[in-house]
């Protein structure tokens, strides 16, 4: 692994490179800014950097490639900093949201109530009847959580509105994670749909959506496309058999960023291609429903850094260390703790000397007491000295939030939208 392949350009849906990273005179640029500039700025490391002006292009470089009707939602999981949940509203239809707290911040972000909807295997009373007073569309995941939402309506005196997550017999391939196939916490297990409609349109109710989420981090346009068109053919089925009168189907996402050295970005021409025929298909089976995309770490994933400083250089029986101030309490997945079978480095530079002549092979490491607290092993870096930055590619999503913050009790990292 060279230092060039850490310099990988980001490629977008259509192949074209973006100017990410820019590199001027020897030091990274974000949002235009100088990295000195930024850090004076935040006035501590370590901390995050997420780029608006990334984050719009990768939103309209999408909705060019895809068809006119299909809605784009952002699942806050990925990055619910509330200012950059704000900056996305505009710019999608709606937000998943899997927690009361996240619905807060989806509301406060300006969506209307009907462009929400609200996922999880979990939900508490109180989280659904907070769910039925919003408004919005409790994603329903059991047939208790339909239960609940029935009982909060009668007390609130509010129809709820209720999609029903389903767990369908196939999976997503290829994906970094699968949430259907098999036994899953999540979504009722298709063959289960009958009873449920049965149970629902008893309590009065009827289904305003249905969801099927396959799975994320996905590179594999065809392993997409053939779920997506197995969701539409299953949606299209159940329809039909039970009429039913959908205002939309949530067919997930799994989009994907490349992480890992030899990782592509997804070309998703032919899943934009295939779109156009799923939406067809759609509409000859239901006229008034429409196809929601449903995506979280497409859209930010690739817009984010995490910097940290190193805070020594030490050398162990002929390993070059540089110990930082940054590591998996406030970056889980980096460190490779967040679902990752095999440990690997994603994209790391030097910050102030990101095209430094002298090069050097060393293993970065964070502060705290466990052999866990890995930034990046092995790799071939400009030679660094205490004080310089060490910037983490490919962090806006499942950074900060999805980290162990208290773990070891060391001080927490700093969040800025910027550009
Ligand atoms: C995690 C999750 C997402 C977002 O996944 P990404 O890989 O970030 O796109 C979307 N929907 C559901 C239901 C999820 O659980």
């Amino acid at each position: 692994m060279t230092f060039r392949s850490h310099l990988m350009p980001t490629v977008n849906p259509l192949g074209h490179s973006t100017q990410w990273p820019d590199i001027r005179h020897n030091e990274l640029y974000i949002g235009g800014l100088p990295l000195s500039r930024l850090a004076a700025q935040m006035s501590q490391t370590p901390f995050y950097a997420y780029d608006r002006p990334l984050i719009a292009q990768r939103i309209a470089e999408l909705r060019r490639l895809l068809p006119a009707g299909i809605q784009l939602h952002y699942a806050l999981k990925a990055n619910p900093m509330p200012a950059l949940v704000n900056f996305i509203a505009p710019l999608v239809d709606g937000f998943d949201v899997a927690s009361h707290q996240e619905m807060l911040v989806a509301i406060n972000g300006g969506k209307a109530a009907s462009e929400i909807s609200f996922a999880g295997p979990g939900k508490t009373r109180r989280e659904i009847e907070a769910a039925v007073a919003a408004g919005i569309i409790i994603n329903a995941e059991s047939f208790a959580q339909i239960d609940q939402a029935a009982r909060a309506g009668v007390e609130l005196g509010i129809a709820p509105r209720i999609a029903v997550r389903l767990n369908p017999e196939f999976e997503l391939k290829s994906s970094g994670m699968r949430m259907t196939g098999g036994a899953k916490p999540f979504g009722i297990d298709t063959e289960q749909f009958p009873e449920l409609i049965e149970k629902m349109r008893g309590l009065d109710l009827e289904p305003e959506g249905l969801h099927l989420y396959t799975g994320s981090q996905n590179l594999n346009p065809a392993a997409i496309c053939e779920a997506q068109q197995a969701v539409v053919n299953l949606v299209c089925e159940l329809i039909k058999r039970f009429t039913l009168r959908l205002r939309f189907i949530n067919i997930g996402g799994g989009f994907g960023i490349p992480y890992f050295p030899g990782e592509s970005p997804l070309d998703l021409t032919s899943v934009a291609d295939q779109l156009y025929r799923l939406q067809k298909q759609t509409q000859q089976a239901s006229p008034k429903t429409a196809l929601v995309l449903e995506l979280g770490r497409y859209l930010v994933g690739e817009a984010g850094i995490y910097v940290c400083k190193v805070l020594e250089r030490k050398r162990s029986r002929g390993t070059v260390y540089l110990i930082t101030d940054g590591g998996l309490h406030h970056h889980l997945a980096n460190s490779g703790n967040f679902g990752q079978v095999l440990r690997k480095n994603y994209p790391i530079l030097i910050g102030n000397r990101a095209e430094g002549e002298e090069k050097e092979q060393v293993t970065v490491v964070g502060p705290l007491c466990t052999p866990l607290d890995i930034l990046a092993e092995k790799v071939i870096l400009p030679k660094a000295q205490p004080g310089d930055w060490v910037v983490i590619r490919q962090s806006g999503a499942y950074g900060l939030t999805a980290s162990p913050q208290q773990f070891l009790g060391h001080p927490p990292a700093t969040e800025v939208l910027i550009g």
